[in-house]
């Protein structure tokens, strides 16, 4: 079993009837109920409005992967909770950034580059699988398109990823490196751009399927963190 954390800022669905009229129980209950269907994983949730931000070590360190979203809020995320997040991908937890966690603390301390891009309201995205033999790509078409959805661009400022696996064209012209994969410590990283808020991005079959492949392939082997600790041991010889 799989245990999966699914944190979510979860303001645009309080305070926009529109949002709430697309995630009436916000985007981790729409996203975390997809991953129950089956029975594969283990669904947590937490949110902004929780003590500690809804993180805390305990609860980390019984998550094999978690997947974050938010938007306007990022600066509320304690640096403890930060800390903790960091630390623990580099344990092995695996890291599942979605759309405008993009400047998430976390994944810019992961980065350490601005992630700034480009953004437009309200354009059709064609996603492009680029590397069709990866396993976050199992099952996905060569590619497919969201009606509407928020314009993201390049330039986009983050290192050089380990891997490619989604690319989007915009309608407007732009394109745009969609799903991506790091690794940092022992964990594994996958941003993936779809997912704004005023669209039914996460209603889509294509892209919650994604999600669903990229939980499988963040999960560490072993639960047990693997962070490496700095020692001065004696010579061997
Ligand atoms: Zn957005």
């Amino acid at each position: 079993m799989i245990n999966v954390l699914i944190w979510n800022e979860f303001i645009h669905e309080k305070n926009q009837p529109e949002v709430a009229a697309i995630y009436p129980e916000g985007i981790h209950r729409a996203i975390g109920s997809y991953l129950s269907e089956d029975g594969e994983f283990s669904v947590k949730y937490a949110t902004l409005d929780m003590e500690h931000n809804g993180i805390t070590k305990e609860l980390l360190d019984d998550t094999d992967v978690l997947i974050w979203w938010g938007h306007q809020a990022h600066e509320m995320v304690s640096d403890e909770a930060v800390r903790l997040v960091c630390e623990r991908i580099n344990g092995g937890m695996g890291f599942i950034p979605l759309h405008s966690a993009h400047h998430s603390r976390i994944f810019k301390a992961l980065c350490g580059t601005s992630c700034n891009l480009k953004w437009r309201h309200g354009d059709r995205e064609r996603i492009w699988c680029v590397s069709p033999s990866h396993p976050i790509a199992e099952g996905i078409p060569e590619h497919f398109e969201l009606p509407r959805e928020e314009m993201y661009g390049e330039p986009f400022d983050i290192p050089n990823p380990d891997e490619i696996v989604f690319m989007g064209w915009f309608a407007g012209g732009e394109v745009f490196r969609s799903g991506v994969t790091f690794r940092r410590g022992a964990g594994r990283i996958f941003y993936f751009q779809p997912g704004h808020e005023e669209y039914p991005v996460y209603h889509d079959e294509n892209i919650l399927k994604i999600i669903k492949n990229a939980v499988r392939w963040a999960a560490p082997s072993v639960r047990e963190s693997r962070n490496i600790p700095c020692t001065n041991p004696a010579p061997l010889e």
